[in-house]
């Protein structure tokens, strides 16, 4: 089972990123280092539903 995951950026709060993760494996919050197009740099991108 896999639940579908979407990464919003930790500054400007825009979803740029879907992906998908393992429940069972993993329970800590997703958070992903990744280039926001919005920013212009590579921000912190946390789980959001
Ligand atoms: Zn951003």
């Amino acid at each position: 089972m896999r639940d579908l995951v979407i990464l919003a950026c930790g500054d400007c709060k825009r979803r740029n990123y879907t992906t998908t993760r393992n429940k069972k494996k993993q329970q800590e919050k997703l958070q992903i280092k990744k280039y926001c197009p919005f920013c212009k740099t590579h921000s912190l991108h946390k789980e959001t539903k």
